[in-house]
């Protein structure tokens, strides 16, 4: 092929969710030839996908918004405290709308693989329905959480009734009055579909396999006079959320644990497990994420929290967690649903005594009992992270598999890049600043940096651009020596990239998925990269010059 060869787009960008819509803002603002490919028939990611009942952010509302245009905040009203799916994507709409965005959008366009061209420095993308684009830089906004995974139990394809996961519920939304439910999983999603449902339905089983520690969301409506005062804060708000560790409004306790008496410290807890949002965890001290001792502690108040709430002893004992203590995994906010299982038409199942053998034509079948359903609704959890990059084939210098190279863990520069990936940017990879934080704040970070960093490279008539193997080495090493640190480490869960339905990552090995340094600690360290003129990539012309000298030499 010659060097001359026409590229469609400067960049793509694969997935129209919060980073998409953001990423591709910035890329036209910039100048850039740019589109977005989308493998969902509309934009919103998420909040298009998740139409489940109870889905709703356990982000404040006005701190979940994008925050770099003061207009879309003058006009924007949330409703409510913690908003809900259909508020949430009708927001994410009027973004793209506002800012004429839907033109650079292409949907039902599902990218199966992105090989690099090494003569040429740009990448061949084959979409799904056969046709093929080439654009010099990819940038990934597929979203941690958008690779759902379903349990492997036998006879799965024979239910007669409605099963889904919760992440394809039916868009057409589905009438569970007076039907026979049985959910599997009780991760964040499961407590907050249980919640919203078990008034509405006939019978309610809820199989659960292992506790998630769980806290109330303390909703509430938003109204006109407090959207006004929230406006008027928003500088203030985004100071705050810049500064926390978690890119939230809640900040630590920043007095030890054990400078305060007991007596403080559950009169703190008294007060913060009635506040809204992750108070709780996020306004807690911070020993109780990596001192085991406090951690019991902080675990003792909230199980005494669940007694409290769920009147059958047995069913409270089933519901608190053994294996890991409060906080160390992500924390699942709920709404009703300590108090479902208060209902009659609401039961436990612990299919860590009674495990599910099979799934039948008309229920399923534990090694105990035989159940029949009308709906089973599987709320069993993501390929967290990796899984979105997995699901397309991704090959750099010399064929190389970004698969295969982050089958047992993923190894980035910042979160951001990949060495033998060349012209691929992650705005919210793995080991990013936006894994364990608010999101649009993480990805409102991860975004400007890639787009200032594509305008130096425009700027400077760069065609190749990649990082060092060990500037690789050196962010990988850092994000999982932070581990070392935190309980989370111990936890099964995404954090830790267990997935019991995926081969290979059901448990055992730890993957390092998270960055723990929180938001104004990762900021700074890519702020300063960025000025050292981006030490740890290297900048060249490389293909696209080794390819026009052969050109003149033939
Ligand atoms: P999850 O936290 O991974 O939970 C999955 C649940 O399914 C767990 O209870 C798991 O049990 C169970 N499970 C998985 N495979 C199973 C199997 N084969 N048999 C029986 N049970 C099985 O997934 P999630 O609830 O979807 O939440 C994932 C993340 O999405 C959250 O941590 C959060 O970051 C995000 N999320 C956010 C919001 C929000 O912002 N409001 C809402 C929902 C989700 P084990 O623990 O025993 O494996």
């Amino acid at each position: 092929m010659s060097s001359k060869a026409s590229i469609d787009y400067e960049a793509v960008v694969i997935g129209a969710g919060v980073c998409g819509i953001y990423q591709i803002k910035k890329l036209i603002d910039l100048g850039y030839s740019a589109t977005v490919l989308e493998a969902e028939g509309d934009l919103g990611g998420t909040w298009y996908m998740n139409r489940y009942p109870g889905a709703r952010f356990d982000s404040e509302s006005h701190t979940y918004g994008y925050s770099f245009s003061r207009e879309l905040l003058d006009e924007w009203h949330w409703k409510e405290r913690f908003s809900s799916q259909p508020e949430n994507l009708r927001y994410l709409n009027y973004v793209a709308d506002k800012f004429d965005l839907r033109k650079h959008m292409q949907f039902n366009c599902k990218v199966d693989s992105a090989h690099f061209d090494e003569q040429l420095d740009l990448w061949n993308l084959q979409i799904a329905d056969g046709r093929k684009i080439t654009t010099r830089f990819l940038i990934m906004g597929v979203g941690l959480l958008a690779a759902p995974t379903y349990p492997r139990y036998e006879g799965m394809d024979d239910f007669k009734g409605d099963s889904f996961h919760t992440y394809h519920w039916p868009h057409e939304g589905i009438d569970l009055k007076g039907k026979k439910v049985a959910v599997i999983g009780t991760g964040a999603t499961g407590v907050q579909v249980i919640g919203a449902i078990a008034p509405e339905v006939g019978d309610l089983t809820v199989f659960q396999r292992r506790p998630n520690w769980v806290a109330p969301l303390n909703n509430g409506k938003i109204s006109e006079h407090e959207m006004n005062e929230i406006r008027s804060r928003y500088d203030e708000i985004w100071e705050t959320c810049r500064r926390s560790p978690g890119g939230f409004e809640h900040e630590p306790d920043r007095r030890g644990f054990y400078e305060v008496s007991k007596e403080e410290r559950i009169a703190l807890w008294d007060k913060l497990y009635d506040e809204p949002g992750f108070a709780i965890w996020l306004r807690n001290f911070r020993e109780i994420f990596t001192d085991e001792e406090a951690n019991a502690e902080i675990s003792e108040y909230v199980a005494g929290r669940i007694r409290e709430r769920v009147k059958d002893p047995k069913v409270a004992e089933k519901l608190i967690p053994k294996d890991h203590g409060f906080g160390v995994q992500r924390l699942p906010m709920e709404t009703n649903y300590l108090e479902a299982y208060n209902q009659d038409n609401v039961r436990l199942v612990d299919i860590s005594e009674t495990p599910i053998d099979r799934i039948t034509t008309d229920g399923l079948k534990t090694s105990a009992e035989s159940f029949s359903f009308d709906v089973i609704v599987y709320a069993t959890g993501f390929d967290a992270i990796t899984g979105s990059f997995d699901r397309v084939d991704i090959q750099g210098l010399k064929g190389g598999r970004l698969r295969d190279k982050w089958f047992d863990g993923p190894s980035t520069y910042l979160g951001m890049m990949v060495h033998g990936f060349p012209n691929f940017l992650m705005p919210s990879g793995p080991q990013s600043g936006s894994a364990s934080t608010n999101y649009p704040r993480g990805i409102e970070n991860g975004v400007d940096w890639c787009t200032a960093f594509l305008e130096h490279v425009k700027a400077k008539g760069y065609t190749r651009v990649e990082a060092t193997e060990a500037a690789e080495e050196r962010w990988t090493d850092h994000v999982t020596k932070m581990y070392s640190t935190m309980l989370m480490r111990k936890a099964k869960g995404w954090f830790t990239g267990y997935n019991s339905n995926v081969e290979g990552h059901e448990e055992g090995r730890t993957r390092y998925f998270v960055y723990n340094g929180g938001t104004p600690k990762y900021v700074k360290t890519i702020s300063e990269v960025a000025g050292n003129n981006y030490e740890g990539v290297t900048l060249t012309t490389k293909g696209v010059a080794e390819n026009e000298a052969a050109e003149r030499a033939s």
